[in-house]
């Protein structure tokens, strides 16, 4: 009887690597899409990325990656300010069809109308509080 002993090659031995750097990985070389120039994917960004679950590669290098964030960063920052400073819309005022700017974006089918028609159709603006009870 002969014991014939099959050899198993590379076969995984499932010891689990409880270390943050993995051998499975190895740098890779990426093409960045934006300057066309291949980037280094290293070993330490790849296992950020398995740990942050990102599923994608990324796409830029350093360098165009830090350029997009300074411009979306700079969009944001235009956003922001943009939101505080008033907004003018041109409209036609129904009464005396003058054109005029209002502070915000009229709603369809509702009349709109310049200040000297809007404080004749409602004085108690200039008034101020003007409720009474009675
Ligand atoms: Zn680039
Ligand atoms: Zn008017």
């Amino acid at each position: 009887m002969v014991m014939s002993q099959i050899e198993l090659e590379g076969v995984a031995s499932p010891e689990h690597q409880s270390d943050e750097t993995d051998s499975e990985f190895e740098d890779r070389s990426i093409l960045c899409i934006d300057c066309n120039h291949d980037f280094i994917w290293t070993v330490g960004e790849q296992v950020f990325f398995r740990d942050k679950q990102l599923l994608n590669p990324p796409k830029r290098c350093k360098d165009c990656k830090q350029a997009k964030n300074e411009r979306l960063a700079a969009i944001a920052a235009a956003q922001a300010s943009g939101i505080k400073q008033r907004i003018e819309v041109a409209v036609n005022c129904a009464e005396c069809q003058e054109s005029t700017t209002v502070p915000f974006y009229p709603s369809q089918g509702r009349p709109v109308y310049c200040r000297s028609c809007f404080i004749k159709s409602n004085p108690s603006v200039l008034n101020g509080s003007s409720t009474s009870h009675g």
